[in-house]
């Protein structure tokens, strides 16, 4: 007897019939003998739905009665879950976050997990019932409701495995699993069997949105085996994400993600002399507002030089005004700005080994014509900023270049 914890995303449960399908699922399973913990997201668009009511109201509603809000959704779904699987003679039970204890920082809308009390799941689980938890959600030390971030119900699950020690984190959602790219933009796509920690993070925090980052960081500290699979095909095997030694064969790259989130801000003919950097980036991280990729040029002309970063697009308009006021401040001679940028990025553990992947990548986008703005690497990732109209023709031809659709 295993126990097991498993998330269904907002497609798995996103009408009756589909809550109906899931909880037949989870019957099959127990009846294998197996302890069962599941986690939910809302119904499939439900947060979405939540949040522009809240902006009829306000701009900026906030953060704390959003996640009052917010975690609604996932009160809807587990009840409705935990009455389907009772419908079909299987003994469960629905809690919501702060029932269960899932203790978080008081960060709104962005909250940390710190600690499960996993006394009162663990009691319903000797009492053989299915338990249920709401996704998403926590409560901080003095009681206030947090969420963990979009796609934060990914992240409960982990942790709940964590917490439980379960044999395996198994991430329900509409694809079978992690693939070399994100199937709905190159139908060639290769799903993957066996992912690393490490290219997952990677994955992740270069914008493949199949997992929350934060679910990832968890399962590799706390060595959760993590598997993602469809709910929507029968006997779905899915990508496991685990540890590089247990991983057999090594490919080069593994996978191409990409973020559309990014937006890029230059601050053109900037004095190039000490400091400079200092004195851009600061006023920005003043306003917490996270920078990506940076490039400085060399001095472009006599004593100047042109500063370029990529923030988040969400925080592109105040990001603007800072460099505005810059380049007054500083002697500038302009700020260019542009959120019509899109990351692509190459990820592999097997770049550490192989030399001129770069060079390759490089090759491939000349070849297609495609301008590069901005490059970083690292030991196991290459990423580029180009022009978003090329998002597409950039990840096929890499993903047909790279061979990635082969085994
Ligand atoms: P859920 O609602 O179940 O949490 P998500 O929409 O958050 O589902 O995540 C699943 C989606 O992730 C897929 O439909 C797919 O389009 C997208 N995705 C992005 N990159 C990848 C990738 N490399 N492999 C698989 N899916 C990916
Ligand atoms: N319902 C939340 C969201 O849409 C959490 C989740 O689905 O994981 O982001
Ligand atoms: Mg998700």
């Amino acid at each position: 007897m295993a126990l097991i914890v498993q998330k269904y995303g907002g497609t798995s449960v996103a009408s009756i019939e589909r809550i109906q399908a899931v909880a037949q699922k989870i019957k099959a399973f127990k009846e294998t003998g197996d302890q069962l913990v599941v986690s939910v997201s809302a119904m499939s668009g439900e947060t979405n739905r939540m949040t522009a009511l809240a902006q009829t109201i306000q701009d900026t509603p906030s953060l704390r009665e959003m996640d009052v809000l917010l975690t609604t959704g996932e009160q809807v779904t587990i009840a409705l879950l935990t009455m389907a699987l009772q419908q079909l003679d299987c003994d469960a039970i629905s809690y919501t976050g702060a029932q269960v204890r899932i203790m978080t920082d008081s960060e709104h809308g962005k909250a940390r997990i710190k600690s499960i009390d996993d006394y009162r799941i663990r009691q319903s689980l000797t009492q053989g019932k299915v338990v249920v938890v709401a996704g998403f959600q926590g409560v901080d030390v003095d009681g206030h409701i947090t969420t963990l971030g979009r796609g934060g119900s990914d992240t409960t699950a982990v942790a709940l495995a964590a917490a439980l020690k379960a044999y395996e984190c198994q991430i329900y959602t509409d694809v079978d699993g992690v693939f070399t790219i994100d199937p709905r933009i190159e139908p060639n796509a290769r799903k993957m069997n066996v992912v690393s920690y490490e290219e997952m993070l990677e994955m992740t925090s270069l914008g493949s949105k199949v997992l929350q980052i934060r679910s990832v960081e968890f399962a590799s500290k706390y060595k959760v085996p993590l598997r993602v699979l469809s709910s929507l095909i029968d006997n779905p095997v899915g990508t496991l994400i685990t540890n590089e030694e247990n991983i057999v064969e090594q490919a080069v790259i593994s996978g191409i993600a990409h973020n559309k989130d990014e937006a890029k801000l230059s601050l053109i003919g900037v004095p190039d002399e000490p400091g400079i950097a200092f004195k851009i980036l600061s006023p920005i991280s003043t306003v917490n507002i996270e920078v990506d990729m940076i490039v400085q040029s060399v001095s472009a002309r006599e004593g100047l030089t042109n500063f370029a970063f990529t923030v988040h697009r969400n925080d592109f308009k105040t990001a603007s005004k800072i460099l505005d006021r810059l380049c007054q401040e500083l002697g500038a001679i302009a700020v260019q700005s542009d959120d019509k940028v899109v990351k692509v990025s190459l990820v592999g553990i097997g770049m550490r080994s192989h030399a001129g992947i770069a060079a390759q990548m490089f090759e491939v986008l000349h070849n297609e014509s495609i301008n590069i703005q901005m490059i970083s690497t690292s030991e196991i990732k290459i990423s580029v900023v180009i022009d978003e109209k090329y998002l597409e023709l950039a990840v096929r031809s890499l993903h047909a270049v790279f061979e990635l659709d082969k085994e």
